[in-house]
């Protein structure tokens, strides 16, 4: 059982939402993302039974996905005076609210607005749980995403750039642009931070980096070779994302969700150009089904 220095308390959730980690000393308590909005109040819940009547001062989100900082709003309700920072590279859609340009509407996935009081500076450091930790650059999953990482215990806040087993969609690819040699110097810069424990974005912590990182080389040349694999994975996730959020929904409303949903056009323009958006729609539908990630009964779709 790995454990983390006091201070540090991850509350490690489904895969709706992203994990939340809370780091406490005399001087602050900082929450680092804040899952998705569906999942607001169970995220509230576990900060007030860690702080008590202790309030929540700071949070910082590593990236500006929904599913990691959709409870900024709720937080921020519950907690007037909480501050919260944002990654530097998209900031300013925060500070006006674009939520086509933060990918909400593009996802069809939803995200509260909130009051971003800052913006993180890549290359500076904060004291948080009694600890220095570096805030460094790991585009890739996303081109603004952030980690945070403490030297002296090799603690790596990794958010979506490595998991135990993998790293999360690559979003750039989505709209087109060439992302996958990002991911791999991300990839290459977290071998040469010699962590020695990895609190990732979703999923457990993790100590055993080198061999987390040789999967996550192995995956990402997969779909190097093959991009269409990656183009059918986010696709997969970009439903199932969504069906976790809904949990049932009659098929009519799920596949004119899809039908609005823009970047499963985008997916499917480039990579399935000779199929109908339907066809390729009911042929996701069915993979999802046969993987029991999903079932489709008298009329709805129901999540498994
Ligand atoms: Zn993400």
């Amino acid at each position: 059982m790995t454990s983390l220095p006091s201070g540090i308390t991850l509350f490690e959730r489904g895969w709706l939402s992203s994990n939340n980690i809370l780091l406490e000393d005399d001087e602050q308590s900082l929450l680092v993302d804040s899952g998705y909005f569906s999942h607001s109040a169970q995220t509230i819940s576990l900060v007030r039974a860690h702080l008590g009547e202790r309030s929540l001062s700071r949070l910082v989100n590593t990236h500006l996905h929904s599913d990691h900082c959709g409870g900024n709003a709720a937080l921020q309700q519950h907690y007037p005076e909480l501050k919260i920072f944002v990654p530097p590279g998209n900031s300013q859609h925060v500070f006006s609210w674009d939520p086509v340009l933060l990918s909400y509407e593009p996802t069809g996935q939803n995200c509260p607005p909130y009051i971003a009081h800052g913006a993180l500076d890549i290359g500076d450091s904060f004291v948080a749980a009694n600890l220095r930790w570096d805030i460094l650059a790991a585009p890739g999953h996303d081109p603004h995403s952030v980690m945070f990482f403490n030297q002296s215990h090799g603690i790596l806040i990794s958010a979506d750039a490595l998991w135990e087993n993998g790293f999360g969609v690559v979003f750039p690819e989505i709209e087109g642009v060439d992302a996958f040699d990002e991911v791999e110097s991300t990839l290459n810069f977290i071998q040469s931070l010699d962590a020695r424990l990895v609190i990732p974005g979703h999923g457990s912590i993790f100590c055993e980096v080198d061999d987390a990182l040789k999967r996550a080389y192995k995956r990402l040349n997969y779909f190097k070779e093959a991009p269409q694999k990656h183009a059918l994975y986010a696709a997969k996730v970009l439903l199932k994302f969504k069906l976790l959020e809904l949990q049932t929904c009659p098929t009519s409303i799920f596949k004119a969700w899809a039908r609005n949903t823009s970047y499963l056009h985008l997916l499917q323009t480039k990579h399935w150009p000779s199929m109908s958006f339907d066809h390729w729609l009911n042929m996701l539908l069915e993979q999802l089904q046969s993987s029991n990630a999903l079932a489709i009964e008298d009329e709805a779709i129901i999540n498994k």
